[in-house]
């Protein structure tokens, strides 16, 4: 018999309570081209490749939508 007590669900977190418990983007300096798609998709402007040639996530801006990782198509985003 299963007691609610010690019951435990894990389900896919949604953007805003990714960003509740900030689970920042990760950039791999590897991959990344700064072809800049990440930022040009990110709806919070989250995302800078102006400086430099590698895109730069601002985690106090982000809100965990993660609309940049599928538009990266060298795979250089993952959550941390
Ligand atoms: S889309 Fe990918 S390769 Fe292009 S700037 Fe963003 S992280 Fe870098
Ligand atoms: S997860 Fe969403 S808000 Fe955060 S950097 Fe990527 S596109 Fe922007």
């Amino acid at each position: 018999m299963l007691r609610k007590d010690t019951l435990t669900l894990t389900l896919p977190l949604k953007g805003e309570e990714r960003a509740a418990i900030k689970m920042p983007i990760i950039v791999s300096k590897a991959k990344c081209i700064g072809c800049g798609a990440c930022a040009l998709i990110c709806p919070a402007e989250a995302i800078d490749v102006s400086d430099s040639f590698i895109a730069v996530i601002d985690t106090d801006a982000c809100t965990g939508c993660l609309l940049c990782l599928d538009a990266c198509s060298n795979d250089a985003l993952e959550e941390k």
